[in-house]
This record gives structure tokens, C-alpha cells and sequence, in this order.
């Protein structure tokens, strides 16, 4: 009997240390567990924060390069800037300074289209004067006969045909019918229009060339002292006033106050033809 008490005693502290091991072994295998969720969880944790330091490195290049950009603008700035105090200008703000700069750019296109605009107004007037100014000196150098009519005697030595005798002819004499039409061979102002010795009745005129005219021995005077003619205007009629033998036109060129010879200024058509 008693040994099978102590032999049951044993099985039971045998059975009490088989579940003691077998709770020992359960609970290990429980750390263990949680030590492998808890390592799983740092691992996530890691990794996480592994993106997250990716995404700052990201986001610290990109502010890097922003702000070495803005650097790089500023220096540029600063370089205008340099500049402006080299010239003396007044500083301003950056973006007052850009304004300033387009609006004077802008400015100057505006300058430069009216400097241009005038340009080619000027050159256009200057070309209209010229012409003008052109047609005005050829239209004051005498040019063409004084009236309808022949030339029957030119500038030189000659015979006077009341003297008789050997006598300076100091112009040209066209032959034509009492009150044939004499008219200006060249725009100009009357000097005279009135009698004058043996020219008779004459009218003298002065023109913007320097060159004067005369005509001589006229019948009627149809212009007064210190009036305007156009070339071509009618200024008088053929006549026989002074010392004629018969009517016609004497005509004279003066230069620096002297007569020279009207034959090189008759060259285009006669006065009292188709072209008046
Ligand atoms: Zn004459």
C-alpha cells in the first residue's frame, strides 16, 4: 500500500513537471511570436521611414535647386544693379526696375517709329522742295523768244539801220506786227515799265537767277514797277516807241549789269506759239 502511494506521488510530480515544461515551452513559443509580429512591425517602421527620408532628400534637392536659381537671380540683380550705380542711376525695386526697363524699351520703339515717321515726312518734303526749287531756278533763267515773230538781227557789231553807221547791238531784235503779244522769258519782278531814251517804251525785268531782261520799243506796257510775273505772262505789245525803223521787239540779257548775248537763252520754244 505504501509503495503504491509513493509510486502514484511520483507519477503526479512527474505529470506536474511534464506540464510545467509544457506550459514553459508554450509560453517561449508565445514570446517568440510576439517577438517575430514585433520585428515585422519595425521592419514596416523602417521601411516607412526610409520612403520618408527619400521623399525629404527629394524635396531638399528640389529647395536646393530653387534656391541656387534664385541665387543666380539675384546675382544678376546685383549685377544691374552694379551697373545702375556705375551710371548713376536711382535704384529701385527689382520688379519696378523690369517695368522701367519695358516701359523705356516700349518708350524708345514709340521714339524711334515717330523719328522715322518724321524722317520720311522730311525726306519727302526736302524731295518736293528740291523739285521745286528746281523747276523755280529754270523757270527764272531766261528761256525762249519774247514773242511770235523772226529774228532779224542779233547781239554784236552791225550797221545802225537809223545811223547808219557801224554801231554795238546790244540785244536781239524780233520782227513782228504792231500789238504781237510780248510776254516774260522767266518768272521775276518789273525793275521798269516806262520810258526810257531811245529804247522807248521798255519794261526791265529782274530775275531770281541774277540774270534781267529788257524789251524795247513797245507799244502798250501791261505790267506796273515792282510787280510779280510768272514766266510767260503777258508784260507787253510789240511797237515802235524810241529809235525804231519799224515794229518789233528788241530784247536784252543783262548780267552783273551788263548785256551778253540772248542767242544761248532762246534755245526753247518762242514766245506766242502753241506752248503759252
Ligand atoms: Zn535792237
Amino acid at each position: 500500500m505504501h509503495s503504491t502511494i509513493k509510486f502514484r506521488t511520483r507519477c503526479l510530480v512527474l505529470l506536474v513537471l511534464f506540464l510545467s515544461m509544457l506550459l514553459m515551452e508554450l509560453q517561449q513559443q508565445q514570446t517568440i511570436a510576439q517577438f517575430e509580429q514585433r520585428n515585422r512591425q519595425l521592419e514596416i517602421s523602417l521601411r516607412q521611414q526610409r520612403e520618408q527620408l527619400q521623399d525629404v532628400s527629394r524635396l531638399a534637392e528640389e529647395q536646393t535647386r530653387e534656391l541656387w536659381a534664385e541665387i543666380e537671380k539675384h546675382q544678376l540683380d546685383l549685377m544691374a544693379v552694379s551697373r545702375l550705380l556705375e551710371q548713376g542711376r536711382p535704384l529701385v525695386p527689382r520688379r519696378s526696375l523690369l517695368a522701367a526697363r519695358s516701359g523705356r524699351r516700349q518708350h524708345l520703339r514709340q521714339s524711334f517709329l515717330e523719328l522715322r515717321r518724321l524722317v520720311d515726312c522730311q525726306q519727302s518734303e526736302l524731295s518736293r522742295l528740291s523739285q521745286a526749287a528746281r523747276e523755280m531756278f529754270q523757270r527764272s533763267i531766261p528761256s525762249g523768244s519774247p514773242c511770235a515773230g523772226e529774228m532779224t538781227s542779233g547781239f554784236g557789231c552791225r550797221v545802225h539801220p537809223i545811223y547808219g553807221i557801224g554801231k554795238f547791238h546790244q540785244g536781239c531784235d524780233f520782227t513782228a506786227p504792231y500789238s504781237t503779244k510780248i510776254f516774260a522769258t522767266a518768272d521775276g519782278v518789273v525793275l521798269r515799265s516806262d520810258w526810257l531814251g531811245g529804247y522807248g517804251k521798255v519794261v526791265e525785268l529782274q530775275h531770281p537767277s541774277g540774270l534781267c531782261t529788257l524789251y524795247a520799243h513797245c507799244d502798250e506796257l501791261k505790267v506796273a514797277k515792282g510787280q510779280k510775273v510768272h514766266k510767260g505772262a503777258w508784260i507787253a505789245t510789240v511797237g515802235q516807241t524810241g529809235l525804231a525803223s519799224g515794229p518789233h521787239c528788241h530784247y536784252e540779257v543783262h548780267r552783273d549789269g551788263k548785256q551778253i548775248d540772248p542767242q544761248p537763252f532762246l534755245a526753247s520754244a518762242p514766245r506766242g506759239t502753241a506752248s503759252l
